[in-house]
């Protein structure tokens, strides 16, 4: 057995946890070259944001140098390849559509949407997001670009909308088709269109994910959603007070209908806890505790995590620089919370047999 042989035996013993199959069989391995003592390694995850991203290259050096030894130079990459799920015939370049939703309005839906959509820019996925929130279109402010026009291109003798590229994310809101202060009062047949449009006449590109910020409760636009485009899946967030619970509940409750089957990736609770930014250590459950836990566990749901209520979150917010774009607490448990999105993604995906070994 030649040395490469002897790597190719060894990866053949290291197994990604969520996928329970080793390297080799997942096709993760895309390259091994030996040069007299040098050896690089090559492996292709199913997501940027896989948060076993180094428990893995922990396993591979592990199982490498038993297999031969530690008198070579390993250098192993550990890239990517987005693992897509059913594609929209509307939108084939898109490989995994997530809505984000809550049961009520204000408990930070599209503040959480940005900051997860950074967090998987920054991990180096092609992200999008479309702002279908009707009712308060934030996007626009969130991202700093209130007053920007998306442009129109001809493609294939097709108009297309060109969407504002922002913080490496390429945006679409119901926003941008109005000035912030006339704010359109959108009907639900208007939205439905306009939805439409965001997914079929825009020059998407090629995007791993597209996030689509929906509008609290439950309205034509969710119908319209599941009807245009295949949905991978939603995210429910609540903050943990009983009157935001008893929205969520409905919100599961509607991606679960027949007619709706939209698969549920998890729930954040958002606000979970005031922390005062100079004292961090101190919590405080001012609406209640572990709600957005307890709902989650009610529906054997994933729980995906908590974000404190911290006043540096509402003014990054206000001013149009979400936190995530830079490091620090919150912006950690956004990205655990993005990582968790991305993995659980990557599984359904690849359980679906969507993924070609
Ligand atoms: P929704 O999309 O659910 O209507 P928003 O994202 O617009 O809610 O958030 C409502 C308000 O709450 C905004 O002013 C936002 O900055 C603020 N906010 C959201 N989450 C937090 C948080 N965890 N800490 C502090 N302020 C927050």
């Amino acid at each position: 057995m030649n040395t490469r042989e002897q790597i190719y035996k060894a990866l053949q013993k290291v197994e990604d946890p969520d996928l329970k199959k080793d390297l080799v069989s997942l096709n993760m391995v895309k390259k091994v070259e030996v040069k007299n003592k040098h050896i690089s390694i090559e492996i292709v995850l199913t997501t940027p944001a896989c948060p076993l991203k180094e428990f893995i290259k922990g396993k591979i050096i592990d199982a490498v140098t038993e297999e031969i030894g530690n008198d070579y130079e390993l250098e192993i990459e550990m890239g990517s390849s987005v693992v897509g799920g059913a594609p929209s015939a509307m939108l084939t370049s898109c490989k995994n559509i997530i809505a984000i939703a809550s049961g009520k309005g204000g408990v930070g839906k599209s503040t959480v949407t940005a900051n997860l959509a950074i967090c998987l820019a920054r991990t180096g996925a092609k992200v999008g997001l479309i702002d279908a929130d009707i009712f308060g279109p934030s996007i626009p402010t969130l991202f700093h670009c209130e007053y920007e026009q998306p442009g129109i291109i001809q493609k294939n003798g097709k108009n297309m909308i060109v969407p504002i590229e922002q913080y490496g994310i390429k945006l679409i809101s119901i926003g941008f088709l109005s000035s912030p202060e006339n704010a359109v009062v959108w009907r639900g047949p208007m939205a439905s269109s306009a939805l439409k449009q965001f997914f079929g006449d825009t020059d998407w590109g090629e995007l791993d994910y597209l996030f689509i910020d929906l509008p609290p409760g439950t309205s034509d636009i969710h119908i319209t959603l599941v009807q245009t485009v295949s949905v991978t899946g939603a995210v429910i967030v609540t903050t943990p007070q009983k009157v935001a619970i008893t929205d969520a509940n409905k919100a599961v409750a509607m991606f679960q209908q027949p007619q709706i089957q939209v698969p549920i990736l998890g729930i954040i609770e958002n606000m979970a806890y005031f922390t005062p930014e100079e004292l961090p250590d101190n919590k405080y459950y001012i609406f209640g505790k572990n709600g957005g836990k307890q709902l989650a566990e009610k529906h054997k749901i994933p729980f995906l995590g908590e974000i404190p209520l911290v006043q540096s979150l509402r003014e990054s917010a206000d001013s149009g620089y979400p936190l995530s774009m830079k490091e620090g607490f919150i912006s950690d448990c956004f990205m655990e919370i993005a990582k968790k999105i991305a993995q659980n993604i990557s599984i359904k995906n690849t359980t679906h047999n969507k993924y070609k070994p």
